[in-house]
């Protein structure tokens, strides 16, 4: 709830604060029991933060974040320690997340020694479990990352993160280091997973192919807030902003004969501005085709425009005109 992250930009000697980089801008959102929750925009855009914020690797400037009814905004060390089982995150780069120097049994067994848990029938069993649960061979135990592709070195980082039996799992761009080929197969990995465990997910990505087929829900952020959030098919058959249409407008359609006029391709104009000093009103407005003088003044609240349909426009597509004013939260 109202989830801020500004890292401030110190000068000189004295390290005065001349300004501060708003990464997470204020947002307001859940995630429910057992759903996946896919989170996407452009790199800057916050993400990622947003991933290190509600895993508590990172430490909220204001808001508050609670996890199975608990605020966990303000745990200290000792107070993390019980959360670091149930909330566990999956990196972007399979190569720089697991120690070369390490086995893999070594690697997969680091929760069990930082959390002094010891599972029925030993540790070296459980990992060998592990390994086969994603798709790896309990042989794979003593050897090292080198000798695995990208592909299974995800794998491994997801063995580990499960280690604990998490119940909520943030992947922060779990395949964009991994060839198109196999982005696939690690995507289905992570959705059987999900059924089998019964684990909720946040899977973040900077383009709409990847999660299209595994998220219920999804986020869209820019420059550090949420600006849609609505469910799978809403959002896919008729997103309301239009920053929405022009990122869903660059997700490849198999069969281009299907591509009509409806879903022409859009290409924004000029770069992502800085989050140091993001633009007035709408951050949106330098870039979007639908700007009028209110968006260059007002900022658009993250309304509910249909059931489990948010959106923060004046002007959104496929919707009234005009937004309401208030900000109701229709479920
Ligand atoms: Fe575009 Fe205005 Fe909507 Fe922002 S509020 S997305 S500038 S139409
Ligand atoms: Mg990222």
């Amino acid at each position: 709830q109202g989830l801020v992250k500004h890292f401030p930009i110190k000068k000189g000697i004295l390290q005065r604060q001349v300004g501060a980089v708003k990464a997470v801008d204020g947002i307001d959102f859940d995630v429910r029991r057992g759903e996946t929750l896919g989170v996407v925009g452009e790199s800057g855009c916050g993400k990622s933060t947003m991933g290190r914020l509600i895993t508590r690797l990172l430490e909220p400037t204001s808001g508050k974040i609670e996890f199975d009814g608990h605020d966990i905004t303000h745990l200290g060390t000792g107070g993390m320690r019980p959360l670091r089982r149930d909330v566990q995150m999956i990196f972007q780069d399979p190569y720089g997340s697991l120690n070369p120097r390490h086995t893999v049994g070594s690697i997969v067994s680091t929760p069990f020694r930082l959390q002094g848990v010891e599972p029925e029938g030993g540790i070296k069993k459980e990992v060998q479990h592990l390994l086969e649960l994603v798709g790896l061979s309990p042989e794979h135990y003593n050897r090292y990352p080198h000798e695995f592709s990208g592909g299974q070195r995800q794998r491994i980082g997801i063995a580990r993160a499960l280690a604990l039996k998490p119940k909520l799992v943030v992947a922060d761009e779990p395949v964009s280091a991994l060839d198109v080929s196999i982005q696939a197969q690690v995507v289905n990995l992570l959705d059987d997973l999900q059924d089998e465990l019964g684990l909720t997910y946040v899977i973040i990505a900077h383009d709409l192919s990847v999660i299209r087929h595994v998220s219920d829900r999804i986020a869209v952020m820019y420059l550090g807030k949420i600006v849609e959030l609505a469910d799978r098919k809403s959002l896919y058959e008729a997103p309301m902003h239009p920053y929405t249409k022009a990122l869903l407008s660059a997700v490849p359609v198999p069969d281009p004969r299907r591509r009509g006029a409806k879903s022409e391709r859009i290409l924004l104009k000029g770069d992502v501005p800085s989050p140091i000093s993001p633009p007035s009103g709408c951050r949106f407005h330098t870039r979007c085709w639908k700007a009028t003088d209110i968006c260059t003044t007002r900022e658009p609240a993250l309304t509910a425009l249909k059931t489990g349909h948010q959106v923060a426009c004046h002007h959104p597509e496929n919707g009234p005109d005009q937004a309401p004013e208030s900000t109701a939260v229709l479920e």
